[in-house]
């Protein structure tokens, strides 16, 4: 076993358990603040710089190295600012993302776009401003030919590949299938001599991307795709007779543990295993970019719901909380795929004492399924206590669903501060009903009943 896996794990735990507490003392969470998001300052410094450590390990000193965080994972502009200071870019999909990652500040050369959809204006503003970007398919190649034109682009371009290894547990994020809907199908009839030609009729083609992992993707896999996106470069820097490909973008899709507490697998551990198995891409002749998401945030995230009743039907214990659907949609609607640790607290704050009693611990929508979690072995939560989905730090409150009209709740970074307690931050503040309103078209009240018919009057 490694020992470098997660010595912070409880250092992690404790941290958490002493922000739910500073939470209800300052009046963050409470009978009028009942559900909140907790963002880790410390637990995220501490996986980028794991990160960055991870790779310059495996590395030559002065391969170039750009951590792109993915964007999607945690849209918050605070969040991508204090990565770009941690040294960590910007993995971009949409005009969107693109827009946060400018106003955190994360400059044109540290920000990737790799979205499967991209219209012609925003390829050319991507150009414009220097952004490298990965083509998904031939006819966005075609627009980029035109784009360029004969000067030599600012912007680093760039493939998208599937090697076609196969998907992992989960269906819905298995991205290197035979089908999947992202890049080149390395493996269909012609596709890889194509590929080769591509890049031999465009001498601005210098890098190559490959993103083929993501939650339930195992290890082996991830390691395979990188193999195939490298074997693919070296094909293509022989065809061209130069080091045409300077850079592979290995993607991320690091797959996260939300069994327990721990952080497996390490970054340490992928980069060793990546390092033995293509040593190739790790002997210097390549600079490398990575799109890592999930597994830099998620567990750094802690949405925190009050227990505003508790109930029992038919022998059924169920904790109704104020998170549900609407800050953990994927969970509610997946629950197999996608199930979260939950942590009790009482109504100071402080680790709810056990006995366990197998409860549900459900949502505020109006669906019987609006469940976070269904028959867990937790204490016994009760009507004030407080109900924790652990390790929600990427794609869980950020991405909020606007079932109910719910209000998008507010988000907190935590740090320690001088004084042995918790200090906090506004993230993102909680959105107001009236700001609802305004979002489902309040402004236009009668736009409906005063549309008429064509020719009516
Ligand atoms: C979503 C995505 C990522 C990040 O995936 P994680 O599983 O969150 O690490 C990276 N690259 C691309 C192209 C993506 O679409």
């Amino acid at each position: 076993m490694d020992h470098d896996i997660d010595s912070g794990a409880q250092a992690r735990a404790a941290r958490r358990d002493l922000a739910v507490r500073a939470a209800v003392e300052q009046g963050l969470l409470g009978p009028d603040a009942a559900v909140l998001g907790l963002l880790d300052v410390t637990g995220i410094r501490e996986s980028a710089a794991a990160l960055r450590a991870a790779f310059e390990a495996v590395l030559p000193a002065g391969t170039p190295v750009l951590h792109a965080f993915a964007v999607k994972a945690t849209p918050l502009v605070p969040v991508l600012r204090l990565l770009h200071e941690a040294g960590i870019g910007a993995e971009v999909a949409s005009p969107g993302e693109l827009a946060l990652a400018r106003a955190a500040g994360v400059p044109a050369g540290r920000t990737v776009l790799d979205a499967p959809a991209k219209t012609p204006a925003e390829l050319r503003e991507a150009l414009d401003l220097g952004i490298a970007l990965n083509a998904d398919n031939p006819q966005e190649l075609e627009r980029l030919d035109a784009l360029v034109g004969s000067t030599a682009p600012r912007s680093p371009l760039g493939l998208r590949v599937n090697p076609q290894i196969g998907g992992g547990t989960i269906g819905a994020t298995s991205t290197a299938t035979a089908t999947s809907k992202f890049g080149v199908a390395l493996r269909d009839e012609g596709a890889r001599a194509w590929v080769v030609r591509a890049y031999a009729e465009r001498p601005w083609l210098t890098r190559l991307h490959a993103h083929t992992g993501s939650q339930g993707i195992p290890l082996s896999l991830l390691v395979q795709g990188v193999a195939e996106a490298y074997g693919l470069a070296e094909e293509i820097n022989e065809r061209a007779g130069r080091r045409q490909v300077d850079t592979v973008d290995i993607g991320g899709g690091l797959p996260v543990n939300f069994a327990s507490e721990e952080t497996t697998p390490s970054y340490a551990q992928y980069a060793r295993l990546l390092a033995a198995e293509v040593p190739g891409l790790f002997d210097g002749r390549y600079g490398l970019v990575t799109e890592f998401g999930r597994s830099l945030l998620a567990k750094h995230g802690t949405v925190v719901a009050r227990v505003e009743y508790a109930k029992s039907a038919g022998g059924r214990r169920i904790a109704v909380t104020h998170a549900g659907v609407q800050v953990a949609t994927r969970t509610v609607y997946a629950p197999g795929a996608w199930p979260l640790r939950i942590a009790a607290y009482d109504a100071e704050g402080r680790p709810k004492p056990g006995p366990d009693v197998v409860q549900d611990v459900a949502g505020p929508a109006c669906f019987s399924g609006d469940l976070l979690a269904e028959g867990r072995a937790l204490p016994l939560l009760e009507q004030g206590d407080y109900a924790a989905a652990l390790d929600t730090g990427a794609y869980y409150f950020a991405h909020h669903y606007a079932y109910n009209s719910l209000v998008r709740p507010g988000i907190y970074g935590f740090a320690p501060d001088a004084g042995g307690g918790t200090a906090f931050a506004t993230v993102r503040r909680p959105q107001t009903v009236a700001e609802v309103v305004a979002e489902s078209g309040g402004a236009q009240a009668s736009a409906l009943t005063t549309l008429r018919a064509p020719g009516s009057r």
